[in-house]
């Protein structure tokens, strides 16, 4: 946060980047006409929980990137050992017998965090691919057990596993299953354990029981000896970070367990400290038989992804000959050595118990605080990931056609602060690496922009 900002160019280039970038870079997740319009924010440096933009706006990163950067930007460590791993053997595939150093001590690494009964790991380089992984896996597995008519994956509304055909099918997105006839079949939707959409004002430990229960009703309609597996966040993160009450899951577990059924944790934003622990499913008491992780794995340095593959799964496969499955990229060495030097990062300071129990509670009462403010109405958070909802000042909601959410976010990145936008729903995931005098300066940034939004909302007769 001392290093000086390079020279990195005028409004006139910023301008440039943003013409060429139009031209011929297709986004992920953007409509490219308001992109042409309004041109893309060209960030192009990072340092601890900062980055800074081309024209030298320094921003809060309130999102960690796309809820990766856990260990923060500028880690000269794990670009250090990214370097020397690609000097000393950038590449060689894990297929035909062959292994390398990185890949095998990263796999031994991950065993010791995980939860009990966890004792090997498929590489991946990313969630998307690692959720396709677990489909491959599960379907293999009960192929193997002799009940090849167990293929159906029950997922949720408004989760995200990722872009694939088959993340995006287990995915509950309706603006991604509207494009391209998904979700593929033999994939399942039940309701999300979101109190303050599904039933406001209810009793949440009640209502935690009945969400589950919407599993126990889903296999009595499908046919329980037709169902694999089981798969959801921890906490839903792009769908809104949906915290699931207490009763939640030990509830989805007891119906997964009664029916034999595996139960798949996608930890791509929920492990690796973001909730506190290593793995979410400690926070919540899931034990789970697959773990799909990705993102916080390397802080996001390099693409590295996987599945944790639990001793049920993991002996079958074993006995069961070749699994045809798996990615030139599979144990990527650069991508495990980064991934090595990231966890060695988290355990040194310490970032996990951190957040568990001290910023991460300190964190909860500074956000909690935003909700005296006029247009906030519901506000929660869990560990490093929190929400607000924007509500009117008498409390009512706004007519989602305003795009009230995205007003807010834009007066967000103008007064250098990134919240994400789901709706009306303002999110955040900072760097674990967050301070309790930077969280002051976050809440106190994000304040000031809602009293801006406020403001832009009152000019437009919207409140
Ligand atoms: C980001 C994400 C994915 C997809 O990961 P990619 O690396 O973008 O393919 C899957 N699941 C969850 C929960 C995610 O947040």
């Amino acid at each position: 946060m001392t290093r000086q900002v390079p020279p990195i160019g005028s409004a006139l280039d910023t301008h440039a980047l943003q013409l060429l970038d139009s031209a011929h870079y297709l986004h992920p997740f953007t409509d490219h006409a308001a992109l042409a319009r309004e041109g893309a924010r060209v960030i192009v440096r990072g340092d601890g929980i900062y980055i800074w933009d081309a024209d030298g706006q320094q921003i809060i990163d309130g999102m960690s990137g796309l809820w990766c950067v856990n260990a923060g930007y500028g880690r000269t460590r794990i670009v250090q050992a990214a370097a020397e791993q690609m000097q000393t053997l950038p590449f060689y595939n894990s297929f035909f017998q062959s292994t390398n150093v990185p890949a095998v001590q990263l796999a031994a690494r991950l065993a010791a965090l995980a939860p009990p009964g966890f004792q090997h790991v498929f590489f991946t380089s990313s969630g998307s691919e690692a959720n396709d992984t677990n489909v491959r896996m599960v379907r293999r597995y009960w192929e193997l057990l002799g009940q090849p008519q167990r293929r159906v994956i029950i997922s949720r509304h408004n989760a995200y596993h990722g872009s694939t055909l088959a993340g995006a099918s287990l995915g509950g997105m309706a603006g991604m299953h509207a494009q391209g006839g998904l979700p593929l079949p033999d994939i399942h939707h039940i309701g999300e354990p979101n109190l303050w959409k599904q039933a406001p004002g209810t009793d949440p430990e009640a209502f935690g029981l009945q969400a589950a229960r919407w599993l126990e009703q889903a296999l009595a309609d499908i046919g329980p000896e037709r169902v694999a597996a089981f798969i959801g966040e921890p906490v839903q993160g792009a769908g809104g970070v949906v915290i699931p009450p207490a009763s939640y899951w030990p509830e989805i577990q007891r119906i997964c367990d009664a029916h034999g059924i595996l139960l798949i944790a996608d930890e791509v934003i929920c492990g690796f400290g973001r909730l506190g622990h290593w793995f979410g499913s400690e926070r919540f008491g899931i034990r789970p038989d697959l773990i799909t992780f990705a993102k916080g794995v390397t802080s996001g340095y390099v693409p590295l992804g996987g599945v944790l593959v639990g001793e049920r799964v993991a002996r079958v496969l074993a006995a069961g000959g070749e699994f045809a499955h798996g990615f030139t990229y599979s144990g990527h060495p650069v991508a495990c050595a980064a991934a090595l030097e990231n966890l060695r990062i988290l355990e040194e300071e310490d970032l996990v118990r951190r957040v568990r129990e001290d910023t991460g509670p300190y964190l909860a009462a500074r956000f909690a605080s935003l909700a005296g403010h006029p247009l906030v109405g519901h506000v929660d958070s869990c560990g490093f990931v929190a929400g607000l909802n924007l509500v009117r000042p008498d409390g009512s909601a706004f007519d989602p056609a305003l795009g009230v959410g995205l007003l807010c976010r834009a007066q967000m990145f103008r007064n250098g602060m990134v919240m994400r936008a789901v709706g009306e729903r303002m999110i955040i995931a900072p760097p674990l690496i967050m301070q309790p005098r930077q969280i002051d300066e976050m809440v106190a940034r994000i304040r000031y922009c809602l009293n801006e939004t406020q403001q832009v909302l009152a000019a437009l007769g919207y409140v």
